[in-house]
């Protein structure tokens, strides 16, 4: 047994009754049999951030996960997680989607995706702007992608301890969120979900408005980077 975990578990469900949100287990690093803890506990939506450890673990994992990928996506490794992953919250580029889009009409799904933005005042964070995210859902190429299906946007705040400086930059997508609702219209475009908040962060992301807050280290204990 997990030191602590159902007791972390009981913790966030407990806490997120008040919220429309979702807890994304974040299990990256972690062995199947932690996952399994979690699973037995109730949780059924977890996240990975690389395909070649997302791959083992859903083959030895029960089938009624939902397998959310939350890292940076190449476009090579899609074909491998196209046939059963859930939500990808990590779409970065057009040609993410593109392929994204190709995978899906070869396993005859539709795939739901999550834009990922950049709201981070730090260099190394992956995601588009809120330019670039505007022009790619007017695209016409997007329009003529029948098999993915965009439900709304990821961002990563600064990894500050300035609260102020976190709670602005999820304000700032919560409402570019609720523009970009009101203003585009189209088939795969059903703007509803907001991924945002950590560890670290997660009560303000709740706060702002945040439908799913993706939890790893204060779920599983801290992670051992080796
Ligand atoms: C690792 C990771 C998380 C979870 O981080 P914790 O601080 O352990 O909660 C959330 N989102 C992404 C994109 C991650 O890579």
């Amino acid at each position: 047994m997990t030191i602590g975990l159902k007791e972390n578990i009981q913790k966030f469900l407990q806490e997120l009754q008040s919220f429309d949100c979702k807890l994304i287990a974040v299990s990256k690093t972690y062995p199947v049999e932690t996952i399994l803890e979690a699973y037995n506990q109730g949780i059924r939506i977890f996240g990975e951030n690389k395909v070649q450890e997302l791959l083992p673990k859903s083959e030895a994992l029960p089938k009624d996960i939902q397998w959310h990928l939350i890292g940076h996506l190449q476009t090579n490794k899609v074909k491998y997680i196209a046939p059963f992953i859930h939500l990808i919250h990590s779409v970065d580029s057009f040609k993410l989607l593109q392929e994204i889009n190709k995978q899906a009409v070869k396993n005859n799904r539709v795939i739901s995706c999550l834009l990922q933005i950049y709201i981070a005042d730090e260099e190394t964070k992956f995601g588009l702007s809120f330019e670039e995210t505007k022009s790619l859902l007017e695209s016409t190429e997007l329009e003529n992608m029948n098999n993915v299906l965009i439900k709304g946007f990821m961002g990563m705040a600064t990894n500050t301890e300035n609260e102020e400086q976190i709670r602005m930059e999820f304000k700032s997508l919560k409402s570019f969120f609720e523009q970009c609702r009101i203003e585009i219209q189209r088939k795969n475009i059903a703007l509803s979900e907001l991924s945002m908040g950590m560890s670290g962060d997660y009560r303000i992301a709740l706060e702002e408005g945040s439908t799913m807050i993706r939890v790893g280290s204060a779920i599983f204990g801290r992670r051992n980077y080796i």
